[in-house]
């Protein structure tokens, strides 16, 4: 990023750029199908055969689902938790009976130790339930104080720390400030070393902190000192391991939402807080970047209870539409009700596929999941909120009307009208849509970002650069035209479906199309290419529908004939290529540019008169 100009791009930009650059992981140590598909490879290799969940690792996780059920359907009436706002004390306790705030921590220290897979089946089975428990969960687990100090902690914190979670305790994740959301360069919360360096004095405000007005134990995110790196300041944001019990913790609000009623989410205030230096996770100035990695498994929490959820939607749209009879014939007879449930069915194969898939890939520890993690929190959340909507159309009315509605009028109560509320977060926390495609847009253009901006750079001698683009020059002479004559090889050795095989060879010979499209736009806005976020959005939907379709023709192929997961497939991929063309159609000639007048001049009050006639307020 020494290419960045501050003149051109601005101060605050250039240290928010800066400061995402710090907290990157720059090495690609192991494999990444989506990195290779966005270099046009296609590496079969690395999803074929489908990473099926070994027969030891799910007896573990079929005997706790089972549990976990029981126990739900005995402490917890969901529609009670959203209508009281409260999670019942002896739900509580059942979820920590079964160990399941400790479901990630090592067996050694006293937790289940569960794979991702068999955690991501738990919170599946939770959120297609409830989603607010699910929230407890996972907010405890994916995102606070476990999953950091299993991969980062000192052997100390975790003998400190991970056996109080197997007893119950909650944790949570404190990033987010009232100016802080998807920019952390602007965090105003401070850790300020004291003069004997043992301890840290942490000021400042945390905002919609989930758990976090009942959480014992918190990760929060603070400024420490800056740095000097290469000349320049550089700002430091530091992990810290922080307990509720530290005199100058105060719970200021419990926030309230549209859905998840039942979360205990917090406005937090840190007063002088004196945390100890060894409560640092990972190292001073290293919070992102443990943020980042921790949210690369994290992440995979969501598309798991999103399919959760959106399988409770089917199930109950197909009862639906088969009993309702509207015009002479069940509505799921008629083809427009009849096309969105194909579609519901498909696009949860599809689900299924990719949240497995990455859930795997994590256990194996061999890939580097980056891309395919952000990839499927993307797609699932976006694709989960399609198919609640479109399973509120099919319901009609009934789809409007709250579950202890329709269930004093004795009608069966699908909470549609809940799950629907309780959705419409997925796409926003854990890194909005448009972040996650920001950031799988910086990821996928690394290899050329590392040989192509260095030659750039105002900083790189004459000499230098003469030889960094020799170098250049002789990949790109070879890779180049790979990207228009490639094979389209399949994977040999594996029974391919004659309905998969010009899907799979799609996913080919499409990658290169986007490998040469992602190097043209580069090419094309060089340094400018940070702000064309649509050019960059439709490259990453591309890779991401690429993805889903590679990883739904893996799991078809895994599955057994008779179960027609083929069909799903083939229907899956059918619409995913119609999305890709489209993105394809729009990628060089769009309106983008008169869309962004239009919006400056909104911005600027040019269309004020529109709203003219209204009654607007604000308190
Ligand atoms: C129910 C709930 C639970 C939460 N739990 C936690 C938690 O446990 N811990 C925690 O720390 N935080 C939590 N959050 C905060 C959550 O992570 C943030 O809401 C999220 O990161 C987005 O930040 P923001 O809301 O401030 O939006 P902003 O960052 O202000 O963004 C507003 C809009 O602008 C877009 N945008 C912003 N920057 C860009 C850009 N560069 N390019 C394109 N578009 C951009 C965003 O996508 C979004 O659409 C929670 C929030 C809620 C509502």
């Amino acid at each position: 990023m020494d290419i960045l100009d501050e003149k051109k791009i601005g101060k605050d930009k250039l240290k928010a750029l800066e400061l995402a650059e710090d907290s990157r992981e720059t090495e690609w140590k192991m494999p990444s199908f989506v990195a290779e598909l966005f270099q046009g490879r296609v590496r079969w290799d690395l999803i074929m055969p489908f990473p099926a969940q070994s027969e030891e690792d799910k007896k573990i996780g079929d005997q706790l689902l089972d549990q976990v059920e029981r126990a739900l359907k005995k402490h917890l009436d969901p529609n009670e938790v959203d209508r009281t706002g409260e999670m019942p004390q002896a739900a509580i306790q059942a979820l920590a009976d079964l160990k399941l705030f400790a479901m990630k921590i090592p067996k050694e220290y006293g937790g289940l130790g569960l794979s991702q897979t068999n955690y991501n089946r738990v919170c599946h089975l939770v959120a297609s339930y409830c989603a607010s428990t699910a929230v407890w969960l996972s907010a405890h687990q994916s995102i606070g104080v476990p999953q950091p100090l299993i991969l980062y902690g000192t052997e100390e914190q975790k003998k400190k720390y991970c056996p109080q979670f197997a007893k119950g305790a909650i944790s949570a994740f404190a990033l987010t400030e009232p100016d802080v959301g998807s920019d952390p360069a602007k965090m105003k919360t401070t850790a300020v070393p004291d003069a004997d360096g043992k301890h840290f004095t942490l000021n400042g405000l945390k905002l919609w902190c989930t758990n976090g007005t009942v959480a014992d134990i918190m990760v929060v995110m603070a400024q420490t000192p800056p740095k000097i790196v290469k000349g320049r300041e550089r700002q430091q944001i530091t992990a810290f391991i922080v307990e509720k019990n530290m005199p100058g913790v105060e719970v200021v609000h419990r926030c309230r939402f549209m859905g998840l009623n039942g979360i205990q989410n917090g406005l937090l205030k840190f007063s002088n807080v004196k945390v100890p230096r060894e409560n640092i996770i990972l190292g001073e100035g290293k919070g992102l970047k443990l943020a980042l990695t921790t949210l690369n498994t994290g992440r995979l929490t969501m598309p798991a209870s999103v399919t959760g959820a959106s399988k409770y939607c089917l199930k109950a749209v197909r009862q639906w539409a088969n009993e309702r009879h509207q015009w002479g014939s069940a509505i799921g007879k008629h083809e427009a009700v009849a096309s969105k449930i194909a579609t519901i069915t498909a696009t949860i194969f599809a689900m299924d596929a990719v949240s497995w898939m990455t859930s795997a890939m994590a256990d194996n520890k061999r890939y580097d999941i980056r891309l395919e993690a952000a990839m499927a929190k993307l797609c699932c959340t976006e694709a989960s909120w399609k198919i609640v909507d479109g399973a509120i159309q099919i319901r009609g009315g009934r789809g409007y009307e709250t579950a202890d509605s329709l269930k004093a009028r004795g009608e069966k109560a699908y909470p549609f009208e809940r799950i629907m509320r309780d959705s419409r977060i997925n796409t926003i926390i854990e890194g909005t849509s448009q972040i996650m495609r920001l950031f799988i847009a910086r990821e996928a253009m690394d290899s050329h970002v590392r040989k192509i901006m260095p030659i750039m750079s105002p900083k790189t001698k004459m000499g230098e650069r003469f030889a960094l683009m020799a170098k250049a020059f002789g990949f790109y002479a070879l890779w180049y035209p790979k990207q228009f004559i490639g094979l389209d090889a399949l994977p040999s050795g594996v029974a391919i479906p004659r309905e998969l095989r010009g899907h799979m060879q799609y996913v080919s010979k499409t990658s290169r199309r986007l490998a040469r499209n992602l190097f043209h736009a580069m090419m094309v806005y060089q340094q400018k290419l940070e702000a064309k976020q649509l050019i960059m959005s439709r490259l990453v939907n591309v890779g991401t529908d690429l993805f889903a379709i590679a990883s739904s023709c893996s799991y078809a192929i895994s599955q057994s004939a008779d179960k027609g997961a083929v069909e799903l497939a083939d229907l899956f991929c059918r619409q995913a290529r119609g999305r890709i063309h489209r993105q394809f159609s729009r990628l060089w000639k769009n309106d983008d540019a008169q869309a962004c007048r239009v919006a400056d001049n909104a911005l600027n009050d040019k269309y004020a008169w529109l709203e003219d006639g209204i009654i607007f307020t604000e308190d």
